[in-house]
């Protein structure tokens, strides 16, 4: 008996591996012709001053649809792209798409604000990061300052000095460097005040429920008080209720991004929102 459950379970896995395959082969070869047949999108998700109640920046992200499977997650077909080296097209397209979209939106009278563009840490390993926003600034007209750089802390696992040189000079032309996911592990404050960055972006994780969790609250004041000294400006992202947004407004946390005031939105609607906010902030 126990030896027929057990062809079962391989019975199980055979149709779950082969299930999973036929997905990450779909996944793959349609890959790249997406990226050829540009079958992506670029969504915006706003940032909100704390303070103002105004849009002070915005997130781009990056959205797949497939022909066969939908809307596809990037936290599904990035790490793909990673695996099969499709990255660096695929985020010099978002990144392009992102600052053009941008300096449109200026050029049509929206109040200039920055852009937060992820970048995979990868490109952080190869010396064609500094030309590439170069060149995406420079097709999109796009003043340097109002290009914001999403890294998460994984980029200085490996080549520290490396990674460093390569942010200062990015940091040169004038773009801003923002940490992304930050708090999970919180080991890493120490090292900030080695990085030349400008920005602490705490993660979803982090932030969820902070306002009934005394051991975050206490670890977010220290973060705040550390980023504040250093001229650092902080941003939590995945706010989600009202009593995370009192608690951060309270603990003077700079930006707020989240469910609670906006899902990424399509570029019409980014507008409509944008106008919409700023009107009534005012
Ligand atoms: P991320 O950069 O940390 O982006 C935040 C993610 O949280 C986004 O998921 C966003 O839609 C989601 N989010 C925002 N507010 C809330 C909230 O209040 N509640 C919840 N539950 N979720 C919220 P998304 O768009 O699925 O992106 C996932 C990740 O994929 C991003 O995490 C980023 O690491 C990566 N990614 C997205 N676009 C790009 C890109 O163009 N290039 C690269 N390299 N990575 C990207
Ligand atoms: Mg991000
Ligand atoms: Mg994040
Ligand atoms: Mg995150």
């Amino acid at each position: 008996k126990s030896k027929e459950m057990g062809k079962n379970h391989i019975e199980f896995f055979n149709q779950q591996m082969q299930k999973d395959f036929k997905e990450r082969m779909l996944l793959n070869s349609g890959l790249r012709q997406a990226l050829q047949e540009k079958h992506f999108e670029m969504v915006y998700q706003p940032k909100i001053n704390n303070i103002t109640g105004e849009v002070s920046g915005f997130e781009a992200l990056m959205r797949w649809n497939h022909p066969k499977l939908g809307n596809i997650s990037p936290a599904k077909f990035i790490p793909l792209a990673e695996e099969l080296g499709l990255i660096f097209q695929l985020d010099e397209w978002g990144l392009k798409e992102a600052c053009r979209q941008n300096k449109e939106w200026q050029a049509a009278g929206v109040d200039s604000i920055p852009v937060s563009v992820n970048l995979s840490a990868k490109h952080f390993y190869y010396d064609h990061i500094v030309p590439m926003v170069t060149k995406a600034l420079d097709e999109s007209g796009l003043d340097p300052k109002y290009l914001k750089l999403e890294i998460t802390e994984s980029v200085f696992m490996k080549n520290v000095q490396a990674v460093i040189t390569k942010i200062e000079q990015l940091k040169e032309i004038g773009v801003l460097i923002s940490i992304d996911d930050f708090g999970i592990g919180y080991s890493s404050l120490n090292h900030l005040i080695h990085l030349p960055i400008n920005e602490v972006k705490l993660d979803k994780n982090f932030i969820s429920e902070i306002n009934m969790d005394q051991k975050k609250a206490a670890i977010f004041k220290a973060i705040v008080e550390l980023a504040k000294n250093m001229k650092l400006n902080v941003v939590a992202e995945g706010v989600e209720t009202e009593g995370e947004m009192h608690f951060l407004k309270l603990e003077k946390c700079d930006e707020i991004q989240g469910y609670y005031y906006s899902k990424p939105l399509s570029k019409e609607s980014f507008l409509e929102f944008i106008k919409r906010k700023n009107e009534g902030s005012k």
